[in-house]
């Protein structure tokens, strides 16, 4: 067994869905599909510019030569079903920056074991090291459908994760070479996106997409179109890959993720508006980190939104009582979602 067969096999045995190595030249390809996408869609130059790293990952690590580009399939976990179309799947089930997943300690011991072996490796989990999506691709680890979402053997609930490494090695995953590409006809998901920021294949408006705009997109400038069409959507948005057929029956959801029933509970916009910014910071910051401590009212404001759209008159006295909340925006909010329930 080859060096890289022998890094794929610990992969696996640690749990990782699949694993390929891709040299850095194979992804020089990335440069014109950046620049397509920001043609097709002009959004904010800083925007794509926080991407512009990923088309040099030599820049800042010049001994790399390869990276390791693993899948975790989460949708073997069970979805809390107050939750499903109220918090993005990837989202609930995500292990970044949260030490009792288990995909985050299969990170953690397969980062060791790399080291171990002595082989220089890097991973980048919050700039990112590459496009991911982009590299597992080239990596054989499956493909880029047109809805954006990478797919593997069980459609598109995976995360990735990658290592620069210093060895020149190439090795090809396994779920790419049986995946077939998008029918010719077929637009479910951009027929389905509620914002229109999917407006074609391939392309999308990071501005309107519905799992910006609610986690880390700037609030003051929200349109009242784009606060309605985040419908009843809290924190992101699977419509997308949730009208996609490549999706259908794959959800497996067989295993407990730490803590979610509880994480989710207090998510709800009843709970959500009670709470004290205290206690979302203690109880929910953890797990969903993409809504940072300086802006944590913007979980009241998302709970009174999904109110307002979906009319829930039962949260009606939780949404009188944030119309005394500490924060101005959440005031303001909360008074005009009231004026309408109570009508
Ligand atoms: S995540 Fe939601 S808003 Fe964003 S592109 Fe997909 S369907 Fe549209
Ligand atoms: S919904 Fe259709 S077009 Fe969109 S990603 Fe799925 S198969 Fe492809």
């Amino acid at each position: 067994m080859g060096q890289a067969e022998f890094l794929r096999e610990k992969a696996l045995e640690l749990g990782f869905a699949d694993m390929g190595i891709v040299r850095l030249e194979a992804l020089r390809g990335l440069s014109e599909r950046l620049a397509e996408r920001s043609r097709k869609v002009p959004f904010r130059d800083d925007a794509y510019g926080n991407f512009g790293h990923f088309v040099a990952p030599r820049e800042r690590r010049p001994w790399a030569q390869a990276l390791i580009v693993v899948a975790i399939y989460l949708g073997r976990y069970r979805i809390p079903p107050r939750a499903d179309g109220y918090i993005g799947k990837l989202y609930l089930t995500d292990f970044y920056g949260y030490p009792p997943s288990p995909d985050y300690q299969r990170i953690a011991a397969y980062g060791e074991f790399l080291a171990k072996e002595g082989i220089r490796a890097e991973s980048d989990p919050f700039r990112g090291l590459t496009a991911l999506r982009y590299a597992a691709q080239a990596a054989g680890l499956g493909l880029i459908r047109q809805n954006n979402f990478f797919y593997g053997a069980k459609g598109s609930f995976y995360r990735l994760e990658a290592w620069a490494i210093d060895r020149e090695l190439e090795l090809r995953g396994s779920g790419g070479a049986t995946a077939r590409p998008c029918p010719a006809n077929c637009l479910k998901c951009v027929q389905n996106c509620p914002s229109r920021s999917l407006s074609e294949p391939f392309t999308m408006n990071m501005g309107t997409c519905v799992s910006y705009l609610s986690s880390v997109g700037p609030i003051l400038a929200l349109s009242s179109r784009l606060l309605k069409d985040m419908g009843g959507w809290l924190y992101g948005c699977d419509a997308c890959q949730d009208r996609c057929p490549f999706n259908k029956g794959q959800w497996e959801g067989v295993e407990e993720f730490p803590l979610l029933e509880e994480v989710a509970a207090k998510a709800l916009p009843g709970s959500l508006l009670e709470m004290s910014y205290a206690e979302i910071q203690k109880t929910l910051s953890p797990k969903f980190s993409y809504i940072v401590p300086e802006l944590i009212f913007r979980w009241k404001l998302n709970a009174l939104n999904v109110i307002d759209n979906l009319a829930l008159t039962q949260y009606l006295p939780q949404t009188r009582m944030a119309r005394a909340d500490s924060h101005p925006l959440v005031r303001e909010k909360a008074a005009a979602v009231a004026r309408r329930l109570a009508k």
